[in-house]
């Protein structure tokens, strides 16, 4: 856990978006940031994402059409 936290603080992937990925506005705090380095205002992040609250509202989408329509 206490590695977990450094590795946040340290990562230049967490700071790397300068914007909201759903407002397209400059990001200030509060804000959610996700792995996938999509970025979000708290406000923006709760109404996007009403229905999950714990993964990333852009790439939720994606997921869910590759689990429907697998490649064969
Ligand atoms: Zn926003
Ligand atoms: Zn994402």
């Amino acid at each position: 856990m206490r590695q977990q936290i450094e590795d946040m603080k340290t990562s230049p992937k967490v700071f790397q978006a300068t914007k909201c990925s759903a407002c397209k506005h400059p990001l200030e705090l509060p804000s959610v940031h996700f792995m996938c380095s999509h970025s979000y205002h708290q406000h923006c992040f709760e109404s996007y994402a009403a229905e999950n609250d714990s993964d990333c509202p852009l790439c939720l989408p994606e997921n869910k059409n590759l689990k429907s329509n697998p490649i064969a």
